[in-house]
């Protein structure tokens, strides 16, 4: 599996509970590292293409709407297997479905309002870091000691 870099997005719901911290954290303490971050509050053609492949599904809009209904903290988290470590402390697309212990378990309310996004694979990692982050806003740890 080896080192990998995945997007972490905390969503607007999460924001807004004051959870940035207590989702980051949960994510240190599993072992991942916090290469870059920055909160915005996305804009609609942003939130649009970002979400693009669920175009044609009944949710779009309203998953659009949501992202946009209040500022988010993207990161990128570094780490051994981290695309499938992040999606493994997240729990479960639907929160009524999220092992216990998860963040989406823990604070999501809604299948809708749930909390977190992370990347599902080493080609969406890539494209979504590359959507939102241009090289020089990332401070890999690859090399460094702190392994
Ligand atoms: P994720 O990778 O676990 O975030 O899940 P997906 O990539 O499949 O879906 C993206 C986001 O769309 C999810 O995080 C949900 O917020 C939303 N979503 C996915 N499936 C559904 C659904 O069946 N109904 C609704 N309302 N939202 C959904």
């Amino acid at each position: 599996m080896g080192k990998e870099q995945t997007l972490l997005i905390v969503k607007p719901d999460a924001v807004r509970k004051n959870l940035i911290g207590e989702v980051l954290a949960r994510l240190e303490k599993g072992g991942l590292k916090v290469v870059a971050s920055k909160m915005v509050h996305l804009k609609e053609k942003e939130a649009e293409e970002f979400y693009a492949i669920h175009r044609e599904r009944p949710f779009y809009r309203d998953l659009v709407n949501f992202m946009i209904s209040g500022p988010v903290v993207i990161s990128i988290l570094e780490g051994e297997g981290a695309i499938a470590k992040n999606r493994e402390i997240m729990g479960a697309t639907n929160p009524k479905e999220a092992a216990p212990g998860t963040i989406r378990a823990d604070f999501a309310d809604s299948i809708d309002e749930n909390a977190v996004h992370g990347s599902d694979g080493p080609d969406t990692a890539r494209t979504e870091i590359a959507f939102f982050f241009t090289p020089q806003e990332i401070c890999p740890r690859l090399k460094a000691r702190d392994y």
